[in-house]
């Protein structure tokens, strides 16, 4: 994968746009969470100058470019667990496991 998706998808995971399935590490989106904090996130670190978004420069806006395609391009829940939909959710007590046991 290419160091600057990398960093798109670092911080969509830590805004939790982005979710891993615990079950088979995939990444995902989450719907319920709004992008706009990991946008947010992104400008204030280039801004900041961090050295984990140094790929970028001064340029936070080819950075807001790639995390918006990184969502754009993320399913909108894990495709393996979609495709093995009949066994039962692993309840791993985690915020992802319970919503998915809400949702079905
Ligand atoms: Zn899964």
């Amino acid at each position: 994968m290419e160091r600057k998706q990398e960093i798109a998808i670092g911080i969509a995971l830590q805004t939790h746009v982005l979710k891993i399935c615990p079950v088979h590490h995939q990444l995902y989106l989450d719907d319920e969470i709004n992008p706009a904090g990991a946008f947010a996130l992104a400008i204030s670190l280039v801004r900041q100058h961090k050295p984990c978004v140094k790929a970028f420069g001064n340029d936070a806006h080819a950075l807001t470019d790639l995390l918006s395609d990184t969502l754009g391009i993320a399913p909108g829940c894990c495709p393996e667990c979609e495709s093995s939909f009949q066994s039962p959710p692993i309840r791993d007590g985690s915020r992802v496991a319970e919503s998915a046991l809400e949702r079905h």
